[in-house]
């Protein structure tokens, strides 16, 4: 079966909800998305590659119900698409499109309004997508936090940072508002702050746990489950690739503990999934999610 981007679904989490919201999806070649990887590599894992032999990566944000609170973690791209560019050779090698995060919110019957907090793992342009509607706050009621810093990386590299770097007006946007978390915090009942730093200096995942039970939500920490197999791929879009590696393996031991899920945003077909061990090979399973009757993100090759 060739990838797809995820559809919305959703996992309970002792007393904690996490559902993901599709945006939409980034798709490029495998070469360009993990540099130096090798064709042999992707032969063997088709799964992860559309039909035209692209990459796929599924794009969206998590909603967390926890008690009376409504969170977001990451924003997603927004409503617009973009070629993505070689930039060794200038030429089209894929595309990212977003647009369908606000009408997932709704078919899960929460409003923007209704968000009390956003929660970035990180500030690349494909999780601040909905700071802004039309020069207006898209979640008007929401704290808006991140690590300090990934904050101050943004406000002193701006378009010279590594990776697809927010707009200026989406950092003026978030100046008005922002609150800094750290490691170790709990901001929401429920929702722990695990700093994962590499893929940008404040990259943080979130850990969801309730009674025995824990998600680890990755962020891009982990941007396919092949990653957690495979020590050597390095995403693109890391910003120090040496810290992305160790922090990666510092992920690959807390997803090893018993009773613990991970979610990935960016996994193709299912965000949801378990780490195992197995026999001296690890193996990455797609946990029993709800997949959702809502609808999904845009077929491949329209926008959203
Ligand atoms: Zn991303």
């Amino acid at each position: 079966m060739p990838a797809r981007a995820a559809g919305p679904c959703r996992i309970a989490i002792g007393d904690l909800e996490a559902t993901f919201l599709p945006d939409g999806y980034i798709c490029a070649t495998p070469e360009s998305s993990y540099p130096g990887s090798s064709e042999p590599l992707w032969r063997a894992n088709p799964h992860l590659l559309d039909e035209d032999g692209r990459f796929v990566m599924s794009l969206g944000a998590i909603l967390v119900r926890s008690g009376e609170r409504r969170v977001l973690l990451d924003l997603g791209w927004g409503p617009t698409e973009s070629p993505i560019v070689d930039p060794a050779t200038g030429a089209t090698d894929g595309r990212i499109v977003g647009g369908a995060l606000l009408r997932h919110l709704e078919a899960c019957g929460v409003r923007p309004e209704d968000i009390d907090t956003v929660l970035f793992s990180h500030l690349h342009r494909d999780h601040t997508g909905w700071l802004d509607c039309s020069g207006e706050p898209c979640f008007p009621n929401a704290g808006h936090l991140v690590a300090e810093a990934e904050w101050t990386y943004w406000t002193t590299t701006g378009d010279l940072g590594v990776g697809p770097a927010p707009t200026r007006d989406q950092l003026a946007a978030l100046a008005a508002r922002v609150a800094f978390v750290a490691d170790g915090d709990t901001p929401v009942p429920g929702v722990d702050v695990l700093a994962t730093p590499g893929h940008t200096p404040g990259h943080c995942s979130f850990v969801l746990s309730s009674g025995t039970e824990r998600v680890v939500v990755l962020g891009d920490a982990v941007h396919c489950p092949l990653e957690l197999l495979e020590g050597e791929l390095a995403f693109v879009a890391d910003v120090d690739p040496d810290l992305a590696q160790r922090t990666k393996q510092q992920i690959e031991a807390e997803l090893l503990r018993p009773g613990t899920l991970a979610a990935g945003p960016h996994f193709a077909d299912l965000v949801f999934g378990r780490l195992l061990p197995g026999d001296g090979r690890r193996s990455w399973h797609f946990s029993e999610a709800q997949r959702l009757g809502l609808p999904g993100p845009p077929p491949r090759g329209e926008p959203a």
